[in-house]
């Protein structure tokens, strides 16, 4: 059990900060009002993530259930590890930062996210990453898969496609 489990969504509406780790129970996280910074590790029976309004960075770990995640309207970072079945990445508005590290589903990333900063590592169905207006750092390693990257004008500090 976590906190989410053991409190009504009214005691946690103020919170702006929740690390959840190793919660069977968790199958769907809810709309909360100020939440900012949301980290989700090993919570296996984790399905849904509601569209929190609020959330700046997402940090989410070994949720092997997640298949998709809502277009959060304020996330500036998302950082996703070992979840292999998340399928999607939706459309993220003011994303700057997305980290994608251990993942079997997407093949495709192929809106116009305008990120800074990207990591793609060990994507294995990763075919085509259409990006992105002002990257400046991209990292793409064992992503065997991958078949179209995006192609640069310069101001990135580091890519390498490591096969
Ligand atoms: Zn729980």
């Amino acid at each position: 059990m976590c906190i989410i489990c053991n409190n009504s969504k009214e005691q946690l509406n103020e919170v702006e900060e929740i690390i959840i780790e190793n919660c069977e129970q968790l199958t769907r996280f809810p709309i909360l009002n100020n939440l900012k910074n949301l980290t989700i590790k090993n919570c296996k029976n984790l399905r849904k993530i509601a569209n929190i309004y609020t959330l700046t960075k997402l940090n989410i770990e070994k949720c092997d259930n997640l298949t998709d995640l809502p277009s959060f309207p304020e996330l500036l970072l998302i950082e996703l590890k070992f979840c292999y079945n998340i399928k999607n990445i939706p459309y993220l508005d003011k994303l700057e930062e997305m980290y994608i590290i251990g993942n079997n589903a997407i093949c495709k990333l192929d809106y116009q996210y305008n990120v800074k900063k990207l990591g793609l590592i060990e994507c294995s169905s990763l075919k085509e990453v259409k990006m992105m207006g002002k990257l400046h750092h991209m990292h793409i390693i064992h992503c065997y898969d991958l078949i179209k990257a995006p192609i640069y004008d310069g101001d990135f500090t580091y890519y390498s496609i490591l096969k």
